[in-house]
C-alpha cells in the first residue's frame, strides 16, 4: 500500500512508476516506488519508512546526490 507523501504531490508526478534503490542501515537493498497515491517500499515496515523519506529527500534535492553524479556529462568532442 502506498504512503501519501507530506512533501511531494505525487499525483500525476513525472516520476510515478520510477523505482529507487535504497541501501538500508544493515546493507540490505530496498526499493521505493512512486505511485500516483504516494510511495511504497519493499521493506516490511507498515508505516512510512526512512527509505521512503530518503527518496523524498533525493527528489527534493537535499544532500544525497554526490556532486560528481549530479553533473551532466558533456562530450568535449562536440564542443570543438
Ligand atoms: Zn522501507
Amino acid at each position: 500500500m502506498a504512503h501519501p507523501s507530506d512533501v511531494i504531490n505525487t499525483r500525476q508526478h513525472p516520476f510515478v512508476g520510477v523505482t529507487w534503490p535504497v541501501t538500508g542501515s544493515r546493507g540490505n537493498d530496498y526499493y521505493v516506488r512512486m505511485y500516483d497515491s504516494g510511495f511504497d517500499c519493499s521493506c516490511i515496515a507498515f508505516r512510512k519508512c526512512k527509505h521512503i523519506r530518503s527518496v523524498e529527500d533525493r527528489i527534493l534535492g537535499k544532500n544525497i546526490f554526490k556532486k560528481s553524479e549530479k553533473k551532466p556529462l558533456h562530450l568535449r568532442e562536440n564542443s570543438v
